[in-house]
């Protein structure tokens, strides 16, 4: 056992793990209510996840169409979740998300504006009335300056590419957590009763990817050894529009909002074919036909929404099914249009990012020609299970909010929900943590003996004298994810999925970083793969456990939704063997109010009459 006696311990009361959105209005909660917060992050201040998000935040502002309000957002987070949304989540959300985006625009959000000078909404896939506040298409940066800002100011200690690698408990419950400096690889104890995780999703567990290096579902695999519930992880959103050429930039996402401004998906016979897959029970609230459309984006609020905005499961299996048609583009994707659309002056104006990301990375003037575009890995509905109202898991003094929880999403997440979901779960999260310190009698101490367990473990990818290269290992667990867990699943596709991801897990047990620990990224990367493998085990599994197609999850053995789907989650845990266990755990009855709200029809919500 490797014992470090000068180990540097930094104290807090809340210690964050990760600077995205979520974790930095986590942070400001917990420090205005008066606690000593630390964050901690894989990379820069300022360079998290949520810095990438263009399209906006979804809130029933209800600023460019008054019938908004929070009952048919809740109805709408419902509908395209599948239903299999924690119920008391979404409710929250609906409710909670617009105080909290007004209270951005306090702390000097400058929000894209109306004529009358109000937040603008936008449109959405999936949101019945324009609802995303926007700052063209780059509201995730202005949401990070914004809340840096306020951070900055209000106290909080960052701590900048220091890398949480496992909690540390007493007792079952959280004491601290051991991370290290990227830079120096030295370890150092953060002691703390109340730990949050913000640490995004595990998206680069798949080759086509608008995740970038830091989301290798840290989060995930730290919370399951420390013996958290992951929950709902079959549930992966393929967003319908990556880039798909050059190879150097595949998977790079193009924000919905182009399809929100005016954009249509058109085949290589150039007929816009989304018409053509349109779910029969979508079809009253779609346009029907090229004419409604157009009359749609003409911005007649009246006129009914074209289908380029359906949900995005239903809009990426569309251009998967062009293509294996033999009507896919060049590279295998489809064509997105909005040149013929939109004025040039326009597009420049509300894509800024859509335009130069083209232009500089593929040499096409979207303003001219049409965009080619295909399905990318995009988000984790599902997570680390948490409590509704406290954020809190089922580890004392360990919480979760942003991406690495689950709930609100259920089987499909709308697009926008995530940015609201991060600044009202995280401001909760900061709460739950205060509730919680307040009532602890002591507070827990760090096990020395784990600790040096933890280092030992860490450090055994360069003590050893031979083994694998890490990267080999990380391309494998990519290539077979994509393949076998990709858009459409398959029960044998998936069982020979977990057969190799199996293997992978026992070439992971010898993979070794040469040097030592300073500036590594092969060490840094030996134990990323750790966390990828729990996150890609777990989704493969859910995946097999759950057969029938819902929202995200479409299984070519089991077509359609299956009424007993609704019955139950997949939950994942650490057996006490290490092995990893699933059980599908019955779901709750939901409470009759809601219930009423998200069945009601939109004539009855707008009347108020339910
Ligand atoms: C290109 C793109 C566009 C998007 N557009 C939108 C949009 O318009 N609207 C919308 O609602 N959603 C959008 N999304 C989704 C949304 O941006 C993300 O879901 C959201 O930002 C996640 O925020 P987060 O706070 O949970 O985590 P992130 O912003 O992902 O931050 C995670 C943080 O955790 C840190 N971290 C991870 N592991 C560790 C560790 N072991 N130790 C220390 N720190 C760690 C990271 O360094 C980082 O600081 C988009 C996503 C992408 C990729």
């Amino acid at each position: 056992m490797r014992e470090i006696k000068d180990l540097q311990t930094i104290e807090h009361d809340v210690l964050v793990v990760g600077a995205g959105g979520a974790g930095l209005r986590a942070a400001i909660e917990a420090s205005r209510l008066g606690l000593s917060t630390g964050v901690i992050m894989k990379s820069l201040l300022g360079k998290a996840h949520t810095v990438m998000a263009e399209g906006g935040m979804a809130a029933a502002l209800g600023n460019v169409d008054d019938r908004d309000n929070w009952k048919v957002h809740f109805r709408d987070t419902m509908r395209g979740g599948k239903f299999l949304n924690v119920w008391e989540m979404a409710e929250i959300h609906a409710k909670e998300a617009p105080d909290r985006v007004r209270e951005l625009e306090e702390w000097g959000a400058v929000f894209d504006r109306t004529k009358d000078g109000l937040i603008n909404q936008r449109n959405f896939g999936g949101h019945r009335y324009p609802r995303l506040a926007h700052v063209g298409d780059r509201t995730g940066l202005e949401l990070i300056r914004t809340l840096q800002d306020a951070g900055v100011h209000g106290g909080i200690d960052f701590h900048m590419e220091c890398i949480g690698i496992d909690l540390t408990l007493e007792g079952g419950r959280v004491a601290g957590m051991l991370g290290y400096w990227r830079d120096t690889g030295r370890f150092a104890l953060f002691k703390a009763p109340a730990v949050i995780f913000a640490t995004g999703g595990a998206g680069k567990a798949w080759r086509v990817t608008s995740n970038s290096w830091e989301y290798t579902g840290d989060g995930f695999g730290m919370a399951y050894r420390a013996g958290a519930e992951l929950m709902d992880m079959e549930f992966t959103q393929f967003h319908p529009t990556g880039m798909v050429w050059p190879p150097s930039v595949r998977g790079t996402l193009v924000t919905e909002g182009v399809r929100g401004e005016g954009g249509i998906l058109k085949n290589s016979e150039g007929k816009r074919f989304m018409f053509g897959y349109v779910p029969e029970r979508f079809a009253p609230e779609t346009a029907d036909t090229v004419e409604e459309a157009a009359k749609w984006l003409g911005g007649d609020k009246e006129a009914r929404r074209p289908p380029e905005l359906l949900t995005r499961d239903v809009v990426a299996r569309a251009i998967r099914a062009e293509v294996k048609a033999g009507r896919g583009s060049p590279h295998g994707g489809a064509f997105l249009d909005i040149a013929s659309q939109q004025p040039a002056d326009f597009i420049k104006r509300k894509l800024p990012s859509m335009y130069h990301q083209f232009k500089e990375l593929a040499e096409v003037d979207i303003t001219a020609e049409p965009m080619e575009v295909g399905p990318t890995l995009h988000y984790y509905m599902g997570g680390i299970r948490v409590n509704a109202v406290t954020q809190m898991t089922n580890v004392p003094g360990l919480f979760a909010a942003g991406e690495c929880g689950t709930g609100l999403h259920g089987a499909n997440r709308l697009g926008g929900n995530s940015l609201s979901d991060l600044i009202v779960f995280g401001a909760r999260a900061g709460q739950g943590a205060k509730d919680y310190i307040d009532a602890l009698s002591s507070r827990p101490k760090p096990d020395q003996g784990h600790v040096n367990d933890i280092i030992t473990d860490a450090m055994s990818f360069l003590d050893r004298d031979d083994g694998e290269n890490p990267y080999v290992v990380v391309d494998d667990v990519q290539v077979a994810m994509e393949e076998h867990v990709g858009i459409i699943r398959e029960g044998p596709e998936l069982e020979e999925g977990l057969e190799k991801l199996a293997a992978l897990l026992e070439r992971t047990k010898n993979v070794k970083a040469h040097a030592t620990s300073q500036y590594n990224p092969g060490w840094n990367t030996c134990l990323d793969l750790r966390n990828m493998l729990i996150s890609a085990e777990a989704t493969a599994r859910s995946a097999l456990a759950r057969e029938e197609s819902r929202g995200a999850h479409t299984r070519l053995d089991f077509e359609g939704e299956r009424e007993e789907g609704l019955k139950y989650n997949c939950v994942i845990r650490r057996a006490a063997d290490g092995s990893m266990e699933l059980r599908k755990e019955p779901r709750p009855a939901p409470p009759e109010e809601l219930a009423k709200i998200a069945n009601a029809s939109i004539e009855d919500l707008e009347a108020n009459r339910v």
